[in-house]
Protein backbone atom coordinates (compact mmCIF):
# COMPACT_ATOMS: atom_id res chain seq x y z
CA UNK A 1 0.00 0.00 0.00
CA UNK A 2 1.23 3.26 -1.21
CA UNK A 3 2.04 5.87 1.55
CA UNK A 4 1.64 8.55 -0.12
CA UNK A 5 -1.67 9.94 -1.90
CA UNK A 6 0.75 12.08 -4.66
CA UNK A 7 2.00 8.79 -6.20
CA UNK A 8 -1.77 7.79 -6.60
CA UNK A 9 -2.26 10.59 -8.66
CA UNK A 10 -2.67 9.94 -12.12
CA UNK A 11 -3.71 12.62 -14.84
CA UNK A 12 -7.31 13.65 -15.32
CA UNK A 13 -8.77 11.28 -12.26
CA UNK A 14 -11.35 13.44 -10.59
CA UNK A 15 -13.52 12.76 -7.14
CA UNK A 16 -16.24 14.42 -8.64
CA UNK A 17 -18.34 14.72 -11.73
CA UNK A 18 -20.48 18.14 -12.71
CA UNK A 19 -22.92 19.19 -15.55
CA UNK A 20 -21.59 20.98 -17.90
CA UNK A 21 -21.45 24.90 -17.03
CA UNK A 22 -24.51 27.26 -19.39
CA UNK A 23 -22.48 30.15 -17.66
CA UNK A 24 -19.34 31.75 -18.19
CA UNK A 25 -16.61 29.86 -15.87
CA UNK A 26 -14.35 32.51 -13.71
CA UNK A 27 -12.25 31.94 -11.84
CA UNK A 28 -10.93 28.70 -13.88
CA UNK A 29 -10.89 25.80 -11.13
CA UNK A 30 -8.84 23.48 -12.82
CA UNK A 31 -5.90 25.65 -13.57
CA UNK A 32 -6.06 26.58 -9.79
CA UNK A 33 -5.57 22.67 -9.21
CA UNK A 34 -2.94 22.48 -11.70
CA UNK A 35 -0.81 25.06 -10.33
CA UNK A 36 -0.43 23.78 -7.06
CA UNK A 37 -0.21 20.42 -8.06
CA UNK A 38 -2.95 18.82 -6.14
CA UNK A 39 -3.00 14.77 -6.60
CA UNK A 40 -5.51 13.57 -9.01
CA UNK A 41 -7.59 10.62 -7.93
CA UNK A 42 -10.72 9.31 -7.62
CA UNK A 43 -13.07 9.74 -4.32
CA UNK A 44 -13.05 5.59 -3.25
CA UNK A 45 -9.03 6.75 -3.21
CA UNK A 46 -8.91 9.55 -1.42
CA UNK A 47 -11.75 7.75 1.47
CA UNK A 48 -9.19 4.69 1.22
CA UNK A 49 -5.88 6.53 1.82
CA UNK A 50 -6.57 8.52 4.58
CA UNK A 51 -9.09 5.75 6.24
CA UNK A 52 -5.62 3.45 6.17
CA UNK A 53 -3.44 6.22 7.09
CA UNK A 54 -6.02 6.70 10.57
CA UNK A 55 -5.53 2.77 11.27
CA UNK A 56 -2.15 2.70 11.74
CA UNK A 57 -2.23 5.41 14.46
CA UNK A 58 -2.39 4.11 18.01
CA UNK A 59 -4.56 5.91 20.28
CA UNK A 60 -6.60 5.35 23.33
CA UNK A 61 -9.60 4.74 21.57
CA UNK A 62 -8.01 1.75 20.03
CA UNK A 63 -5.46 -0.05 22.62
CA UNK A 64 -4.02 0.82 26.19
CA UNK A 65 -1.79 3.75 26.42
CA UNK A 66 0.08 3.60 29.80
CA UNK A 67 2.07 6.49 29.11
CA UNK A 68 3.06 7.81 32.70
CA UNK A 69 3.52 11.33 33.64
CA UNK A 70 0.77 11.85 31.01
CA UNK A 71 -2.84 10.70 31.90
CA UNK A 72 -3.64 9.42 28.58
CA UNK A 73 -7.16 8.05 30.02
CA UNK A 74 -10.26 7.09 27.86
CA UNK A 75 -12.84 10.41 27.84
CA UNK A 76 -16.13 10.10 27.46
CA UNK A 77 -17.07 10.70 23.82
CA UNK A 78 -20.40 12.83 25.23
CA UNK A 79 -17.99 15.88 26.32
CA UNK A 80 -16.72 16.21 22.74
CA UNK A 81 -20.57 16.03 21.71
CA UNK A 82 -21.02 19.04 24.11
CA UNK A 83 -18.00 21.27 23.14
CA UNK A 84 -18.78 20.44 19.44
CA UNK A 85 -22.50 21.93 19.95
CA UNK A 86 -22.57 25.03 17.86
CA UNK A 87 -24.15 26.96 20.32
CA UNK A 88 -20.65 26.90 22.31
CA UNK A 89 -18.60 26.32 19.32
CA UNK A 90 -19.30 29.25 17.14
CA UNK A 91 -19.40 31.47 20.39
CA UNK A 92 -17.44 34.90 19.39
CA UNK A 93 -15.29 36.44 22.19
CA UNK A 94 -15.72 39.31 21.10
CA UNK A 95 -19.17 39.54 21.50
CA UNK A 96 -21.19 41.52 23.92
CA UNK A 97 -21.41 39.99 27.24
CA UNK A 98 -25.36 39.85 27.21
CA UNK A 99 -25.11 37.31 24.43
CA UNK A 100 -22.06 34.98 26.46
CA UNK A 101 -23.86 35.15 29.82
CA UNK A 102 -24.26 31.12 29.33
CA UNK A 103 -20.58 30.96 28.55
CA UNK A 104 -18.92 33.26 31.57
CA UNK A 105 -21.72 31.30 34.25
CA UNK A 106 -20.09 28.12 33.25
CA UNK A 107 -16.63 29.35 33.77
CA UNK A 108 -17.69 31.31 36.92
CA UNK A 109 -19.14 27.92 38.44
CA UNK A 110 -15.91 25.83 36.90
CA UNK A 111 -13.28 28.24 38.41
CA UNK A 112 -15.17 27.37 41.79
CA UNK A 113 -15.16 23.79 41.67
CA UNK A 114 -11.35 24.28 40.66
CA UNK A 115 -10.83 26.04 43.78
CA UNK A 116 -13.01 23.66 45.44
CA UNK A 117 -10.91 20.60 44.25
CA UNK A 118 -7.06 22.01 44.86
CA UNK A 119 -8.02 24.23 48.15
CA UNK A 120 -7.70 27.58 46.10
CA UNK A 121 -9.11 30.91 46.13
CA UNK A 122 -9.62 31.94 42.57
CA UNK A 123 -8.47 30.52 39.12
CA UNK A 124 -7.38 31.69 35.48
CA UNK A 125 -8.52 29.75 32.47
CA UNK A 126 -5.68 32.00 29.87
CA UNK A 127 -3.14 29.16 30.11
CA UNK A 128 -3.27 26.58 27.04
CA UNK A 129 -1.36 24.37 28.64
CA UNK A 130 0.88 22.95 31.68
CA UNK A 131 4.06 24.54 31.00
CA UNK A 132 2.29 27.66 29.89
CA UNK A 133 0.66 27.61 33.55
CA UNK A 134 4.01 26.88 35.33
CA UNK A 135 4.85 29.89 33.52
CA UNK A 136 2.17 32.13 34.24
CA UNK A 137 2.25 31.23 38.15
CA UNK A 138 5.61 32.16 38.32
CA UNK A 139 4.77 35.14 37.02
CA UNK A 140 2.19 35.69 39.77
CA UNK A 141 4.37 34.89 42.08
CA UNK A 142 7.12 37.00 40.89
CA UNK A 143 4.39 39.88 40.70
CA UNK A 144 4.01 39.02 44.73
CA UNK A 145 7.35 39.57 45.40
CA UNK A 146 8.12 42.22 43.53
CA UNK A 147 5.31 44.11 45.13
CA UNK A 148 7.02 43.50 48.47
CA UNK A 149 10.26 44.79 47.12
CA UNK A 150 11.44 41.24 47.79
CA UNK A 151 14.42 40.62 45.13
CA UNK A 152 14.46 36.80 44.39
CA UNK A 153 15.81 35.25 41.75
CA UNK A 154 15.61 31.46 42.65
CA UNK A 155 13.73 28.29 41.97
CA UNK A 156 14.20 25.25 43.63
CA UNK A 157 13.15 21.95 41.84
CA UNK A 158 13.57 18.53 42.60
CA UNK A 159 15.94 16.19 40.15
CA UNK A 160 12.57 13.94 40.35
CA UNK A 161 10.47 17.07 38.82
CA UNK A 162 8.99 17.07 34.88
CA UNK A 163 11.52 18.89 32.57
CA UNK A 164 9.17 21.81 31.96
CA UNK A 165 9.15 23.07 35.50
CA UNK A 166 13.27 24.03 35.05
CA UNK A 167 12.67 25.13 31.22
CA UNK A 168 9.29 27.51 32.78
CA UNK A 169 11.70 28.90 35.89
CA UNK A 170 14.62 29.67 33.39
CA UNK A 171 11.78 31.28 30.94
CA UNK A 172 11.21 34.03 33.76
CA UNK A 173 14.78 34.62 34.36
CA UNK A 174 15.27 32.80 37.75
CA UNK A 175 18.18 30.88 38.25
CA UNK A 176 17.19 27.08 39.08
CA UNK A 177 18.53 25.03 41.74
CA UNK A 178 18.14 21.70 41.93
CA UNK A 179 17.00 19.61 45.25
CA UNK A 180 17.76 15.79 45.67
CA UNK A 181 15.59 13.35 46.19
CA UNK A 182 15.57 11.46 49.19
CA UNK A 183 15.66 7.19 49.80
CA UNK A 184 12.08 7.32 49.89
CA UNK A 185 11.84 8.94 46.50
CA UNK A 186 10.30 12.32 48.61
CA UNK A 187 12.46 15.65 48.73
CA UNK A 188 15.09 15.72 51.03
CA UNK A 189 15.11 17.72 53.73
CA UNK A 190 18.56 17.66 54.49
CA UNK A 191 19.81 19.00 50.81
CA UNK A 192 16.34 21.44 51.03
CA UNK A 193 17.94 22.71 54.10
CA UNK A 194 20.88 23.65 52.76
CA UNK A 195 19.69 25.35 49.55
CA UNK A 196 16.85 27.69 50.77
CA UNK A 197 17.94 31.30 51.31
CA UNK A 198 16.35 34.76 51.46
CA UNK A 199 17.21 34.39 47.57
CA UNK A 200 14.74 31.85 47.04
CA UNK A 201 11.63 32.62 45.21
CA UNK A 202 9.67 29.43 45.32
CA UNK A 203 9.70 25.65 45.49
CA UNK A 204 8.07 24.04 42.40
CA UNK A 205 6.81 20.48 43.58
CA UNK A 206 4.93 17.73 42.04
CA UNK A 207 2.88 15.64 44.91
CA UNK A 208 2.44 12.73 44.17
CA UNK A 209 6.11 13.47 41.85
CA UNK A 210 6.88 11.47 39.03
CA UNK A 211 7.88 8.32 40.67
CA UNK A 212 4.10 8.44 41.53
CA UNK A 213 4.88 8.91 45.33
CA UNK A 214 3.46 11.09 47.76
CA UNK A 215 6.19 13.52 49.67
CA UNK A 216 5.35 11.95 53.21
CA UNK A 217 7.35 15.10 54.32
CA UNK A 218 5.17 18.04 52.34
CA UNK A 219 3.99 19.79 55.54
CA UNK A 220 7.50 20.30 56.78
CA UNK A 221 8.69 21.06 53.36
CA UNK A 222 5.88 23.51 52.92
CA UNK A 223 6.73 24.81 56.46
CA UNK A 224 10.71 25.09 55.68
CA UNK A 225 10.09 26.73 52.21
CA UNK A 226 7.24 29.54 54.07
CA UNK A 227 9.73 30.25 56.64
CA UNK A 228 12.55 30.95 54.21
CA UNK A 229 10.07 33.59 52.59
CA UNK A 230 9.43 31.65 49.38
CA UNK A 231 6.22 30.19 47.73
CA UNK A 232 5.35 26.80 46.91
CA UNK A 233 4.15 26.17 43.64
CA UNK A 234 2.27 22.90 42.91
CA UNK A 235 2.59 20.99 39.72
CA UNK A 236 -0.86 19.74 38.82
CA UNK A 237 -0.36 17.91 35.85
CA UNK A 238 -1.60 14.81 37.29
CA UNK A 239 -4.98 15.16 39.81
CA UNK A 240 -5.67 11.33 39.33
CA UNK A 241 -3.41 10.33 42.45
CA UNK A 242 -5.20 12.69 44.97
CA UNK A 243 -8.31 14.34 43.55
CA UNK A 244 -11.43 14.24 46.49
CA UNK A 245 -8.07 13.35 49.14
CA UNK A 246 -6.06 15.90 49.39
CA UNK A 247 -6.43 19.34 48.68
CA UNK A 248 -2.81 21.27 47.40
CA UNK A 249 -3.66 23.63 49.34
CA UNK A 250 -4.51 22.33 52.47
CA UNK A 251 -0.80 21.06 52.37
CA UNK A 252 0.72 24.83 52.12
CA UNK A 253 1.08 25.39 48.30
CA UNK A 254 0.11 29.10 47.01
CA UNK A 255 -0.16 28.77 43.94
CA UNK A 256 -1.16 25.35 41.37
CA UNK A 257 -2.05 24.25 37.71
CA UNK A 258 -4.16 21.96 36.20
CA UNK A 259 -3.89 19.91 33.22
CA UNK A 260 -7.70 20.05 31.91
CA UNK A 261 -6.38 17.50 29.05
CA UNK A 262 -4.84 14.88 31.76
CA UNK A 263 -7.17 14.58 34.32
CA UNK A 264 -10.18 16.38 33.66
CA UNK A 265 -11.41 15.00 30.29
CA UNK A 266 -9.83 16.99 27.58
CA UNK A 267 -8.21 14.22 25.09
CA UNK A 268 -4.11 15.22 24.29
CA UNK A 269 -1.64 14.85 22.19
CA UNK A 270 -1.77 15.33 18.86
CA UNK A 271 -0.90 18.81 19.48
CA UNK A 272 -3.77 19.75 21.89
CA UNK A 273 -5.75 21.81 22.16
CA UNK A 274 -5.14 21.75 25.94
CA UNK A 275 -5.56 24.16 29.16
CA UNK A 276 -3.34 24.31 31.96
CA UNK A 277 -5.76 26.90 34.80
CA UNK A 278 -3.90 28.06 37.29
CA UNK A 279 -5.31 28.68 40.69
CA UNK A 280 -3.98 30.53 43.85
CA UNK A 281 -4.49 31.59 47.46
CA UNK A 282 -5.87 34.98 48.27
CA UNK A 283 -3.03 37.21 48.86
CA UNK A 284 -1.82 36.44 44.78
CA UNK A 285 -5.43 37.21 43.72
CA UNK A 286 -4.49 40.56 42.37
CA UNK A 287 -2.00 39.63 40.08
CA UNK A 288 -3.79 37.04 38.25
CA UNK A 289 -4.35 38.08 34.24
CA UNK A 290 -7.00 40.04 33.01
CA UNK A 291 -9.73 39.55 32.45
CA UNK A 292 -11.60 37.41 35.25
CA UNK A 293 -15.08 36.59 35.42
CA UNK A 294 -17.24 38.02 37.90
CA UNK A 295 -20.91 38.42 38.94
CA UNK A 296 -22.42 41.85 39.64
CA UNK A 297 -25.58 41.67 42.49
CA UNK A 298 -28.34 41.08 40.00
CA UNK A 299 -26.41 37.97 38.86
CA UNK A 300 -25.30 39.20 35.38
CA UNK A 301 -21.85 37.73 34.90
CA UNK A 302 -19.11 40.11 33.41
CA UNK A 303 -15.75 40.46 32.33
CA UNK A 304 -13.37 42.64 34.48
CA UNK A 305 -10.71 44.25 33.21
CA UNK A 306 -9.90 46.79 35.90
CA UNK A 307 -7.20 44.87 38.06
CA UNK A 308 -4.45 47.14 38.27
CA UNK A 309 -1.79 44.57 39.80
CA UNK A 310 -2.65 42.26 37.12
CA UNK A 311 0.26 40.44 34.97
CA UNK A 312 -1.76 41.06 32.31
CA UNK A 313 -3.08 38.63 29.60
CA UNK A 314 -0.90 35.69 28.67
CA UNK A 315 -3.09 34.29 25.79
CA UNK A 316 -5.85 36.20 23.86
CA UNK A 317 -9.43 36.45 25.86
CA UNK A 318 -10.42 33.59 28.13
CA UNK A 319 -8.23 30.73 27.08
CA UNK A 320 -9.07 27.67 25.31
CA UNK A 321 -12.81 27.49 26.26
CA UNK A 322 -14.06 24.45 24.91
CA UNK A 323 -11.79 22.63 26.87
CA UNK A 324 -12.70 23.70 30.29
CA UNK A 325 -16.51 22.99 28.91
CA UNK A 326 -15.17 19.31 28.62
CA UNK A 327 -13.76 19.69 31.84
CA UNK A 328 -16.94 21.42 33.72
CA UNK A 329 -19.56 18.20 32.08
CA UNK A 330 -17.10 16.28 33.57
CA UNK A 331 -16.81 17.19 36.78
CA UNK A 332 -20.83 17.68 36.66
CA UNK A 333 -20.95 14.14 35.45
CA UNK A 334 -18.55 12.45 38.11
CA UNK A 335 -19.86 14.58 41.38
CA UNK A 336 -17.50 15.08 44.03
CA UNK A 337 -18.21 11.00 44.95
CA UNK A 338 -17.33 10.07 41.04
CA UNK A 339 -13.80 11.91 41.31
CA UNK A 340 -13.18 10.22 44.42
CA UNK A 341 -14.05 6.91 42.82
CA UNK A 342 -11.77 8.62 39.99
CA UNK A 343 -8.52 8.75 42.67
CA UNK A 344 -9.40 5.31 44.05
CA UNK A 345 -9.16 3.54 40.46
CA UNK A 346 -6.70 5.16 39.81
CA UNK A 347 -4.68 4.54 42.35
CA UNK A 348 -5.72 0.39 42.59
CA UNK A 349 -4.86 -0.20 39.04
CA UNK A 350 -1.37 1.32 39.62
CA UNK A 351 -0.55 -0.92 42.68
CA UNK A 352 -2.16 -3.83 40.98
CA UNK A 353 0.13 -3.57 37.76
CA UNK A 354 3.06 -2.52 40.23
CA UNK A 355 2.29 -6.08 42.46
CA UNK A 356 1.64 -7.98 38.95
CA UNK A 357 5.50 -6.95 37.72
CA UNK A 358 6.82 -7.08 41.36
CA UNK A 359 10.07 -9.36 40.80
CA UNK A 360 10.28 -8.95 37.13
CA UNK A 361 11.87 -5.83 36.76
CA UNK A 362 13.66 -3.81 39.48
CA UNK A 363 11.82 -1.65 41.30
CA UNK A 364 14.24 1.41 42.86
CA UNK A 365 11.08 2.41 45.27
CA UNK A 366 9.32 -0.28 46.52
CA UNK A 367 6.20 2.15 48.17
CA UNK A 368 2.52 1.91 47.91
CA UNK A 369 2.09 4.07 44.95
CA UNK A 370 -0.55 6.84 43.64
CA UNK A 371 -1.33 6.81 40.32
CA UNK A 372 1.97 5.62 38.61
CA UNK A 373 5.31 4.11 39.42
CA UNK A 374 8.34 3.50 37.85
CA UNK A 375 10.57 0.34 37.28
CA UNK A 376 13.98 0.18 36.17
CA UNK A 377 15.18 -1.95 32.91
CA UNK A 378 18.71 -1.21 33.79
CA UNK A 379 19.59 -5.28 34.87
CA UNK A 380 19.09 -5.55 31.13
CA UNK A 381 22.55 -3.98 31.04
CA UNK A 382 23.85 -7.50 30.86
CA UNK A 383 22.40 -8.89 27.64
CA UNK A 384 23.38 -5.08 26.25
CA UNK A 385 19.88 -4.02 26.25
CA UNK A 386 18.12 -0.68 26.74
CA UNK A 387 14.85 0.85 27.77
CA UNK A 388 14.13 1.29 24.26
CA UNK A 389 14.09 -1.98 23.37
CA UNK A 390 11.51 -3.03 26.11
CA UNK A 391 9.37 -0.30 25.00
CA UNK A 392 9.88 -1.01 20.95
CA UNK A 393 9.11 -5.06 21.42
CA UNK A 394 6.08 -3.62 23.23
CA UNK A 395 4.68 -2.06 20.12
CA UNK A 396 4.53 -5.78 18.53
CA UNK A 397 2.44 -6.93 21.90
CA UNK A 398 -0.31 -4.30 20.51
CA UNK A 399 0.76 -1.71 23.32
CA UNK A 400 1.99 1.37 23.33
CA UNK A 401 5.13 1.73 25.38
CA UNK A 402 5.44 3.78 28.68
CA UNK A 403 6.99 7.03 29.32
CA UNK A 404 10.95 5.94 28.94
CA UNK A 405 14.54 7.30 30.41
CA UNK A 406 12.11 9.36 32.64
CA UNK A 407 12.49 10.84 35.80
CA UNK A 408 16.20 10.88 35.04
CA UNK A 409 17.06 9.76 38.51
CA UNK A 410 16.18 6.00 37.36
CA UNK A 411 18.05 4.19 34.95
CA UNK A 412 16.44 2.68 32.33
CA UNK A 413 13.53 3.92 33.37
CA UNK A 414 9.88 2.80 32.64
CA UNK A 415 7.17 4.85 33.98
CA UNK A 416 3.90 3.04 33.90
CA UNK A 417 0.29 4.94 34.72
CA UNK A 418 -2.18 2.34 33.98
CA UNK A 419 -5.05 5.23 34.73
CA UNK A 420 -8.30 4.58 36.27
CA UNK A 421 -10.17 4.08 33.22
CA UNK A 422 -8.62 0.11 32.55
CA UNK A 423 -10.13 -3.21 33.07
CA UNK A 424 -8.52 -5.70 35.37
CA UNK A 425 -8.18 -7.83 31.90
CA UNK A 426 -6.23 -4.95 30.59
CA UNK A 427 -3.72 -4.50 33.01
CA UNK A 428 -2.99 -7.85 33.49
CA UNK A 429 -2.39 -8.84 29.63
CA UNK A 430 0.09 -5.87 29.54
CA UNK A 431 1.91 -7.33 32.73
CA UNK A 432 2.01 -10.76 30.95
CA UNK A 433 3.56 -8.89 27.74
CA UNK A 434 6.28 -7.20 29.85
CA UNK A 435 6.68 -10.27 31.88
CA UNK A 436 7.35 -11.95 28.77
CA UNK A 437 9.49 -9.47 26.91
CA UNK A 438 11.78 -9.77 30.20
CA UNK A 439 12.07 -13.40 29.39
CA UNK A 440 13.07 -12.72 25.49
CA UNK A 441 15.73 -10.00 26.94
CA UNK A 442 17.49 -13.19 28.87
CA UNK A 443 16.92 -15.93 26.17
CA UNK A 444 17.07 -13.87 22.89
CA UNK A 445 18.10 -10.59 23.76
CA UNK A 446 18.32 -9.58 19.31
CA UNK A 447 14.53 -9.93 19.31
CA UNK A 448 14.22 -6.87 21.37
CA UNK A 449 17.29 -5.15 19.49
CA UNK A 450 15.58 -5.53 16.15
CA UNK A 451 11.85 -4.52 17.54
CA UNK A 452 9.47 -3.77 16.13
CA UNK A 453 8.69 -6.60 13.87
CA UNK A 454 4.97 -6.19 13.53
CA UNK A 455 4.30 -2.12 12.95
CA UNK A 456 3.80 -0.31 9.77
CA UNK A 457 6.89 1.69 10.43
CA UNK A 458 10.03 -0.30 12.18
CA UNK A 459 12.66 1.07 14.57
CA UNK A 460 13.16 5.10 12.98
CA UNK A 461 16.56 6.49 13.67
CA UNK A 462 15.70 9.39 16.17
CA UNK A 463 18.56 11.46 16.03
CA UNK A 464 18.62 11.84 11.80
CA UNK A 465 14.64 11.96 12.53
CA UNK A 466 15.48 15.00 15.49
CA UNK A 467 18.32 16.53 13.48
CA UNK A 468 17.48 16.19 9.71
CA UNK A 469 13.06 15.99 9.95
CA UNK A 470 11.35 15.54 6.05
CA UNK A 471 8.61 17.04 6.50
CA UNK A 472 7.00 16.80 3.20
CA UNK A 473 7.91 15.22 0.05
C1 LIG B 1 2.38 16.96 31.31
C2 LIG B 1 3.07 17.55 32.44
C3 LIG B 1 3.46 18.90 32.42
C4 LIG B 1 3.35 19.80 31.19
O1 LIG B 1 2.06 19.90 30.67
P1 LIG B 1 1.87 20.36 29.14
O2 LIG B 1 0.41 20.58 28.99
O3 LIG B 1 2.40 19.25 28.30
O4 LIG B 1 2.66 21.62 28.95
C5 LIG B 1 4.04 19.41 33.56
N1 LIG B 1 4.24 18.65 34.64
C6 LIG B 1 3.91 17.35 34.69
C7 LIG B 1 4.16 16.56 35.94
C8 LIG B 1 3.30 16.76 33.59
O5 LIG B 1 2.97 15.46 33.63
Amino acid sequence: MSELIFEKSKKGKTGFSLPELDVPQTPPPFEVRQEIGLPEVSEPEVVRHFTLLSQKNYSVDTGFYPLGSCTMKYNPKINEDLARMKEFALLHPEQPEGTLQGALELLYHLERYLAEITGMSRFTFQPAAGAHGELTGLLLIRAYMDERGEKKDTVLIPDSAHGTNPASAALTGCQVIEVKSDQRGGVDLEDLKSKLSPKVMALMLTNPNTLGLFDENILEVSRLVHEAGGLLYYDGANLNGICGYVRPGDTGFDVVHLNLHKTFSAPHGGGGPGAGPVGVKEALVPYLPVPTVERNPEGKFYLQWERPKSIGMVRSFLGNFLVALKAYAYILTMGGEGLKRMTEDAVLNANYLLHLLRGHYQLPYDRICKHEFVLSTSPLKEYNLKVTDVAKRLLDYGFHAPTIAFPLIVEGALMIEPTETESKETLEAFARALIQIEEEARTNPELLREAPHNTPVRRIDEVAANRNPILKK
